[in-house]
């Protein structure tokens, strides 16, 4: 059976698998057992795991922590570098889940966890009591990692690993850079948020440069020697751009060894580069607040079990989305939706005095290698029958000559469905 049908079979034959989705959910839903659920973290994962708690169990008290009035997503955000979308677009209010829901949001950062309190401590002092906290604060960047590239180097040598300013910066270098300029992205090592996305993002900007600015170069300067979906890719860029888009394995050029913000170059161990842009895309880690409340581990990620998504440090704590370690799933949006759908049923069964169940979980991810093209990656995830943890159950990717045309309305499709099961418009 090929990729694609094989995962369409594993979902129809998976009952629970689809109600995740969102599709049902109706024998999940409990009314006993009642509890405080604190999420922190107003992204994909903990946005997500707010509306199926509540979902799930309408007697539930909810309470999302997020210090932004409205979330910045960086699905879509390569587009906006590339001009093809405005920034607005991005935007994702939590006005549904407060009103629909009736979930309660407080606008505010969670300064630390006080684990044997049971409180999470905001950054003025107030305490936000809970008998469960889920957890989803997204990614830190190793700052020490690169030498010469840190939180200050980054103002003037974006990420825009994090949708906002450092978006709106780098989209400002490539618009005002000469034709004839070379771009250079650098590629972090696995693992990392969204392992596709740095070659969507040299997908688009070539597809802006060869419009705009056509005698320039694209570098992809990769810490690893392979990346995700590199077949479609590499055949995308060869098709719409020629040689516009280079990538440099790092059995070609070795180690990332410095970088000089100022002067604007990067040493490998074998060469040197002075781009016109630089887009440093840095090692990460956990999101800060994990780290700081114990949850991590050496690999600077937090372990979890994963059918419950509970710390093993803490079993009032689940941490779910790209801070978790939950491979082989990728560090995605979709991931995160999945993984805090598993969560709330999880909460919600254990708050009731019940165990939790054993889904599947689910990632497919597009991405844009030009406006009305994208390819996709798919992967379906259950727990070994040998140790427990996760698997792949199922996995498959478009072909180098897939239908791109087709994939892309499946990608505006799929936003459109997405939103609206992660913040209920
Ligand atoms: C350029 C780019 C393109 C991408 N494209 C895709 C795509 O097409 N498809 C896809 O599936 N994924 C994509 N991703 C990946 C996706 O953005 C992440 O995997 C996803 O956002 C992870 O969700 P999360 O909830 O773990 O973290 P986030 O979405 O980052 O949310 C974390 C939230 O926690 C909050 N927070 C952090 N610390 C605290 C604290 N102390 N107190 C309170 N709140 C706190 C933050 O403000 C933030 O709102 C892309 C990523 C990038 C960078």
């Amino acid at each position: 059976m090929n990729p694609r049908r094989r995962f369409l079979h594993l979902l129809a034959g998976c009952g629970f698998g689809w109600g995740l989705c969102g599709c049902t959910f109706g024998r999940f839903v409990r009314r006993n057992g009642s509890g405080r659920v604190v999420v922190v973290g107003g992204g994909y994962g903990g946005a997500t795991a707010a509306r199926y708690l509540k979902l799930m169990n309408p007697d539930l008290t909810v309470t999302l922590i997020e210090p932004r009035d409205s979330y910045l997503s960086c699905p879509g955000s390569n587009e906006t570098v590339a001009g093809l979308k405005d920034m607005s677009t991005l935007v994702r209010s939590y006005d549904s889940l407060r009103r629909e829901l009736d979930i309660k949001t407080v606008n505010a950062q969670v300064a630390r966890l006080d684990r044997s309190r049971r409180r999470a401590v905001l950054t003025d002092g107030a305490e936000v009591p809970y008998d469960r906290l889920v957890l989803s604060p997204g990614i830190d960047f190793r700052w020490d990692a690169i030498e010469g590239y840190d939180e200050a180097a980054s103002r003037t040598v974006p990420h825009a690993w994090r949708a906002g300013p450092q978006t709106a910066l780098l989209t400002r270098q490539i618009r005002t850079m000469s034709d004839g300029g070379v771009v250079l992205i650098t590629a972090p090592p696995n693992p990392y948020r969204c392992p596709p996305g740095p070659y969507e993002r040299a997908s688009l900007i070539a597809c802006y440069l060869k419009k705009h600015k056509p005698r320039s170069k694209i570098l992809i300067l990769d810490a690893k020697t392979r990346f995700s979906k590199q077949p479609a890719f590499e055949q995308a860029w060869r098709e719409l751009y020629g040689d516009m888009v280079e990538w440099i394995s790092s059995e070609k050029q070795g180690r990332l060894e410095r970088i000089d913000a100022v002067a604007r170059t990067v040493e490998t161990e074998f060469d040197a580069f002075r781009p016109d842009v630089l887009n440093v895309i840095p090692p990460q880690k956990a999101g800060a607040l994990a780290e700081t409340s114990g949850l991590t581990d050496a690999s600077g990620w937090c372990p979890i079990d994963p059918v419950t998504f509970a710390s093993p440090y803490d079993s009032a704590i689940h941490i779910i989305g790209d801070a978790c370690r939950a491979a082989p799933m990728p560090k995605s949006a979709f991931s995160a939706n999945s993984q805090a759908k598993v969560c709330a049923a999880a909460v919600v069964a254990s708050l009731a005095g019940e165990p939790p169940p054993q889904p599947l979980l689910i990632n497919h991810c597009y991405s844009f290698v030009a406006p009305d093209e994208a390819i996709s990656i798919t992967g379906v995830y259950g727990y070994s029958r040998n140790d427990g943890q996760l698997e792949t159950r199922s996995a498959g990717e478009t072909s180098p000559h897939g239908d791109r045309l087709r994939e892309a309305i499946y990608a505006r499709a799929w936003q459109r469905n997405f939103r609206t099961d992660v913040f209920g418009y």
